[in-house]
């Protein structure tokens, strides 16, 4: 991608704010005896009287190294479902500009783009469940923005091959949004290697998943410094709170434990995916890539429904393009999927 420069792709209205500066922008603490009554807070010590860093630079620096980008290089925020909106937020023109998705695929890309009034040009998957890359370039007008790619996807569970995203990244003149929160069960390498090769590019990324903290809603971009100041400008100045910060901190040094918890997972998908094949009502098991399988089954309402009648919930995405009956499964605990997989047994 040859001359490319994001602050054509920038909203007018962003390239031209000038940002809230927070107290803490100015002075955070390292620590020594500093006084700090700057920002309004109670001073009585409670763990969290104070405001957050508004950087994040403990969990920054650590991210950084482990994924071999600068702390200039990422942007946290409220999940990876904030990380989006604000992407949106920078590039998108509302009642203008547009963006492509690829479904089956995350329907928050579908919603974001109601939220912010853009355009949502779609381009279904082939049957295989891979972007048609042909088709997606010939969408592409003036006005397209942003091109968003889940892999692994979801619900489809596959990765996409390798060669239709760099054809994206080589000839799309707007930015390609790679969603990667199943990266960790894949196989396949990390987009975050190519950020240098590829200016247009922006890998997402969630602890809601293979680290298991979606309670505390933490969502990672990793993009060039370029993007990533244009994200900044407009993020909402404490979006990432001190508790989330802790604790997502306390995680991501703890690898070992999320690796353990990883092959475990994978282990019990090789499991679940051997008893669902046995069954005679599931028609087709979709490669995976991910901590679920999506079925296709012959009758996708009654053996939801069946299963539900036994407690177990399950997805059904059967009103998704090229998803006829079928239904997706995350991968439970041993026990969880032990009980999953008795009932199915059992299922008439
Ligand atoms: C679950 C999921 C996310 C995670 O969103 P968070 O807001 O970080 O919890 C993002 N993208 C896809 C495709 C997902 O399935």
């Amino acid at each position: 991608m040859e001359g490319f420069n994001v602050n054509t792709l920038v909203r007018e209205s962003v390239r031209k704010l000038q940002p809230y500066s927070s107290a803490r922008d100015e002075y955070v603490s390292d620590g020594s005896d500093m006084i700090f009554l700057d920002a309004n807070e109670n001073p009585f010590d409670s763990g969290v009287n104070r405001y957050p860093d508004p950087y994040q630079r403990s969990l920054k620096s650590l991210l950084a190294e482990q994924k071999a980008v600068s702390e200039n290089q990422i942007l946290l925020g409220n999940g990876s479902d904030e990380v989006l909106d604000l992407i949106y937020r920078a590039f998108c023109e509302p009642n203008k500009d547009n963006i492509i998705t690829l479904p089956p695929t995350y329907g928050m890309y579908k919603v974001l783009s109601g939220i912010n009034s853009v355009e949502n040009k779609e381009v279904l998957l082939t049957t295989d469940f891979e972007p048609n890359v042909d088709e997606i370039l010939k969408v592409v007008d003036a006005n397209t923005k942003l091109i968003f790619i889940c892999s692994p996807n979801n619900p489809t569970g596959n990765s996409f091959k390798n060669d239709g995203i760099k054809r994206l990244l080589d000839s799309f003149k707007g930015i390609v949004v790679i969603d990667e929160a199943y990266i960790d069960f894949s196989k396949d390498q990390s987009w975050i290697s190519q950020l240098k090769k590829y200016p247009n590019l922006i890998v997402t990324q969630t602890l809601s998943k293979a680290y298991g903290l979606a309670g505390i809603r933490l969502g990672i971009c990793y993009a060039s410094e370029e993007i990533i100041g244009v994200l900044n400008k407009i993020k909402p100045p404490y979006n990432v709170n001190q508790l989330t910060q802790q604790r997502a901190l306390q995680r991501v040094l703890n690898q070992d434990l999320v690796n353990q918890e990883v092959q475990q997972i994978l282990d019990e998908r090789t499991e679940l995916m051997k008893a669902l094949d046995s069954l005679e009502f599931v028609i087709k098991l979709y490669p995976t890539d991910a901590n679920f399988v999506l079925a296709k089954v012959d009758d996708a309402n009654k053996r939801y429904q069946q299963l539900l009648e036994k407690q177990v919930v399950v997805r059904n995405r059967s009103t998704q393009p090229l998803c006829e009956n079928t239904l997706r499964f995350t991968v439970g605990t041993p026990e969880e999927n032990k009980k999953l997989i008795a009932i199915l047994k059992a299922i008439q």
